[in-house]
């Protein structure tokens, strides 16, 4: 028989018989332990099973299951474990649909008249482990595609049917493994006693292919791991975030609420989320005004013939809702503010003396969203963005450029975000604007990112057609990236407006235009901050400052004119005087997350004080109205707790 070279990279080297496996060359190329965490290997980029026959020279890299390849393969042949079980539990009356690894795990869609629900999962689990311990391999098989259909349709799996007819190859590759036979391109785990730390987390409705006009589907969600203690980490982190979960805080605190009689993707906020988004609105506003800009209003709605000229119907048609008429004239909602900053700029001429012009808007849009990716506060379908534009010249794009970037961390600090993922998006391949242009901008971007020493990492031809980009995501408290910030620089619609101004000689010139928002939208903002502080916002963005509460009804009147002095000096606080005890007041105010709470008995009646108690327990000296108020202030001015 003919003999192959088989070589592991940057290691040995050696002949073998050809037909020999993955498998039986690593054994004679690899030390015992690196072998036994081997669970495929990489050759040529591609991934090969350990019980592949080699038939050609072959170098390969062993991926070890620790690895990120590692564990990927490892879930995903957990979803195959899961469909096995699956299909060994509930027999023909279930179809099976895809089964991916995706971040963080894995999962499987399922086709069954009955959907299934977590109390399945504990038999579910229990016939995975069962089969997992039955070592059971993971067969290949290359067949042609005819046979595979003929195969899948003997089976009834008519997914499978679908997918393979899309597919414009001759061949493809089964996986047998115990009864269960996939459609799969691999790899696995050699046998399935490789998968012994899994767990399954979850079930969500899914249309196949994503297409709410298919079958809705019921898609099982789980996780495996390498070793026990990475999934007790993971699971651990994944009940901090069910905790900080804003749709679940959002509730328990009254902030917003989101209706199916009103539409998916609209909030309604509740007048605790109306005084907290009050809150950040006026800070937004102050650190404008404070750094230069000037606040407009603009309308919801504009003719169509507006976001023809912007270019938004050609190029952001789909994100934008059908037209309305209205005399006999059609209207669109606005998916962005720009054109009608434009049309603030254009109701006056402009001279190079005024510039730069730095205008901002909490601008509410309308996108189009699919109902499948709406969440929470996250991703909306109408949504305030902390929307500028500025305009300048050419000469001042690079000082403008650092002064948002600057204002953008100042603002991020603020809530105690400072971390960063800073991404430059380059020029794409199909653009507007010379060559000069994106040079000069790309350039300005660059320069101000290294003047505030900010790491950076490049995309390049990831900028949007019309100019370079800045997009910034901060780090959450459990380490979770949001995507918030972005700077644009555009040449495309001071063009299709034919925006100009007078230069210094006299001539018109094109102004540069910069479009940014640093916050995003409020909506996602707010969502970011509800999981980032847990729902206990510091004292400057607590809804409710503080609670008053009595201790019996004789105090109830010193109470109120506590409340009405506190409210006067312009303190956010509520009076609790209900017959309850005082314990069952203060529990209800932790739940609420209310930094104080104000306790007053007869005692402090009689001396005029109020008994200050802080969120965490704490108990602060009795002390009077006034001193509290200034304690609140000092520590409002300060953003501290
Ligand atoms: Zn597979
Ligand atoms: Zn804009």
């Amino acid at each position: 028989m003919a003999e192959i070279q088989v070589s592991v990279q940057d290691g040995e080297s050696k002949a073998f018989p050809q037909g020999t496996t993955v498998a039986e060359a690593l054994k004679e190329l690899v030390s015992g332990k690196q072998r036994k965490q081997t669970v495929a290997v990489r050759s040529d980029g591609r991934l090969l099973d350990l019980s592949t026959p080699l038939v050609l020279d072959t170098v390969f890299e062993p991926v070890s299951l620790q690895s990120e390849t590692g564990v990927e393969i490892l879930r995903h042949s957990t979803a195959h474990l899961m469909a096995l079980a699956v299909k060994e539990l509930f027999g023909d009356k279930v179809k099976v649909a895809i089964g991916p690894a995706i971040e963080d795990g894995f999962y499987y869609d399922f086709d069954r008249d009955k959907a299934f629900s977590p109390d399945d999962f504990e038999q579910i689990e229990a016939k995975m482990t069962e089969l997992a311990n039955a070592r059971l391999p993971f067969a290949r098989q290359e067949v042609s595609r005819e046979e595979a259909i003929r195969f899948f349709t003997e089976q009834g799996e008519v997914y499978k049917l679908e997918l393979l007819n899309d597919m414009a190859v001759d061949s493809v590759s089964l996986y047998t493994h115990g009864t269960f036979v996939d459609l799969c391109r691999g790899p696995h785990v050699p046998d399935s006693s490789w998968v012994k730390v899994f767990k399954l987390l979850r079930v969500a409705g899914s249309y196949w292919r994503g297409d709410e006009k298919r079958p809705m589907l019921t898609r099982i969600y789980g996780t495996a791991f390498a070793d026990k203690k990475e999934l007790k980490q993971y699971l651990d982190r994944l009940e901090e975030a069910r905790k900080r979960d804003h749709r679940r805080l959002g509730k328990q605190l009254g902030l917003f609420t989101i209706q199916d009689q009103i539409g998916p993707g609209l909030i309604l906020w509740q007048p605790r989320g109306a005084q907290l988004r009050r809150l950040l609105e006026d800070y937004w506003k102050d650190e404008h005004y404070k750094n230069g800009y000037q606040l407009l209003y603009t309308p919801h709605i504009a003719r169509q013939d507006l976001w023809k000229t912007s270019g938004h119907l050609d190029f952001y048609g789909e994100n934008m809702y059908s037209a309305m008429e209205i005399d006999e004239v059609m209207y669109q909602l606005k998916p962005m503010n720009c054109p009608f900053h434009i049309g603030v700029y254009k109701a006056d001429k402009h001279s190079y003396r005024e510039f730069p012009i730095r205008w901002c808007e909490l601008g509410t849009v309308y996108r189009y969203e699919r109902t499948g990716a709406l969440h929470g506060l996250m991703r909306v379908r109408g949504f305030t963005q902390d929307d500028a534009h500025i305009f300048c010249r050419p000469d001042q794009l690079e000082e403008e450029i650092f002064n948002i970037i600057d204002l953008n961390l100042h603002i991020l600090q603020t809530f105690g975000f400072d971390q960063y993922e800073v991404y430059l998006s380059t020029r794409p391949e199909k653009y507007v604007g010379s060559d000069e242009h994106w040079q000069l901008s790309t350039q300005a971007l660059k320069q101000a990112l290294e003047k505030k020493e900010l790491q950076y990492q490049v995309d390049p031809g990831e900028g949007v057609f019309y100019g370079p980009k800045i997009d910034i995501k901060i780090k959450d408290q459990l380490g979770r990236s949001w995507q918030c910030s972005t700077i644009q620089v555009d040449f495309n619609l001071p063009e299709r407006f034919q925006m100009s101004y007078t230069c210094v000689d006299g001539a018109e010139h094109q102004p540069i235009m910069i479009h940014r928002a640093l916050m995003g939208s409020l909506e996602r903002f707010i969502g970011v901050l509800i999981e980032h502080y847990a729902g206990a916002f510091p004292l400057w963005l607590a809804p409710e400052q503080a609670r008053i509460m009595n201790i019996t009804d004789d105090q109830a009147e010193y109470c109120q004119q506590v409340y009405a002095k506190l409210r006067n000096l312009g303190l956010r606080v509520e009076n609790d005087l209900r017959n309850e005890k005082l314990n069952y007041k203060i529990r209800e105010a932790q739940l609420m997350k209310v930094p104080y709470m104000l306790i007053i008995g007869e005692r402090e009646k009689e001396e005029g004080t109020i008994t200050v108690r802080r969120r965490d327990g704490e108990n602060l000296p009795a002390m009077t109205p006034e001193a509290f108020v200034e304690l609140v202030i000092d520590a409002c001015r300060r953003r501290i707790v």
